[in-house]
């Protein structure tokens, strides 16, 4: 088994597409053709982390925060980043990180938390744009239906719960092919009016290739006339944070004691209590003050995430119960996401759970 074949399932589950354009994500050390004798997963890649590969035989890391974030340009270990890269390049180990591809699949990190702290009618906080985009393009009418079905099996017209979503119109396309052209209808150097399909697609950003390629090799025309735009629809099932409701309201109290207990934090920082019971709760993997007012606008009783700094508690304006569990805390249960997922697919090597904790947060 190939790296390759791993981080391509990884990728079923999220995406790299989806990261955040500031994000650092994939294959950071090692090649994709490697034999995998085993996979480490783990929240943070660090020299310990490196050790507790080799001592479990896993040459590769599959790590949720990337150890390479903003570019090296030097390898000489005097930082604990370059000495964790030299060192797994030493040992031959790789890593890979998913980290906001993660985050934004709707069975990511956030599902993880609203697993954990059993919220049910689960939705994506922040529904992401930029991920639907639209392939328009004219076609003989009797070539329509083997090319809409053709770009179906690319992965065109699927969304939400609906599959082969398309719309088509008849009408009159003209061209007329240059001395150098080799028409498939027509003659060179004579214009020609041909009663045409347009059809419009609709399709995510991850299977551009796949919808190019099949575009190019169903048309029948020398030169296929398309467009491909970007289009300004949330996408539903992809973004950062979820939303999810209790079966039943609990008391404030009782929610914060149960919130440390299930999410397994020494800490909980919280805003001033609202003396209201918490049933609707927004949560968000890692530092999430960037979300308080999607939060609130959701109509969330209470915001779960990490990294809340001082003023960002003012935000709460006795709307919302802001509590702040840590960052690595809130993000924990990622690794036991990822060792799940790959066990139900890979039996014939070992996918370990590291035992190490990465946090580098202590509490008195
Ligand atoms: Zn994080």
């Amino acid at each position: 088994m190939k790296i390759k074949e791993i981080t391509r399932y990884i990728e079923e589950l999220a995406p790299l597409n989806y990261a955040e354009d500031f994000d650092n994500v994939g294959l950071l050390v090692g090649s994709y053709d490697s034999e995998v004798s085993g996979v480490l997963v783990t929240l943070d890649t660090l020299e310990a982390t490196i050790d507790e590969a080799i001592e479990k035989k896993c040459n590769l890391i599959v790590s949720f925060h990337p150890i390479i974030f903003a570019g090296l340009k030097k390898l000489n270990g005097n930082s604990y980043v370059e000495r964790v890269v030299l060192k797994a390049i030493k040992n031959d180990i790789a890593i890979y990180a998913t980290h906001t591809a993660l985050d934004n699949s709707k069975n990511g990190v956030s599902a993880k938390m609203c697993e954990v702290l059993g919220l049910k009618n689960t939705k994506i906080l922040i529904p992401k744009k930029g991920i639907i985009k639209k392939l328009t393009t004219v076609v003989p009418s009797e070539n329509a239906v083997s090319l809409r079905n053709s770009l179906f099996e690319a992965g065109g017209g699927a969304i939400g719960n609906y599959e082969h979503s398309s719309f088509s119109t008849i009408g009159e396309s003209t061209f007329q092919g240059t001395e150098n052209s080799n028409p498939v209808v027509g003659r060179k150097e004579v214009l020609q009016i041909e009663n045409e399909t347009k059809i419009s697609i609709i399709f995510e950003r991850k299977n551009e290739v796949k919808i190019l390629k099949c575009l190019q090799a169903v048309h029948p025309y020398e030169e296929v006339a398309y467009e491909i735009v970007t289009i300004e629809n949330v996408h539903q099932d992809i973004g950062m944070g979820m939303l999810g409701e209790f079966p039943e309201p609990m008391e404030e109290k009782d929610f914060l004691s149960y919130l440390k207990r299930t999410m397994q934090t020494a800490c909980v920082r919280h805003s001033e209590l609202l003396h209201k019971k918490i049933k609707k709760v927004a949560v968000l993997g890692g530092a999430g003050s960037f979300a308080i007012s999607d939060a609130k606008r959701a109509g969330a009783d209470a915001y779960v995430s990490a990294d809340f700094k001082y003023h960002e508690f003012f935000k709460a304006e006795k709307d919302i119960l802001l509590a702040d569990i840590g960052h690595y805390e809130s993000e924990q249960f990622t690794k036991n996401l990822l060792v799940d997922y790959l066990t139900k697919k890979f039996s014939n090597f070992a996918i370990v759970l590291s035992q190490k904790s990465t946090n580098p947060i202590y509490y008195i």
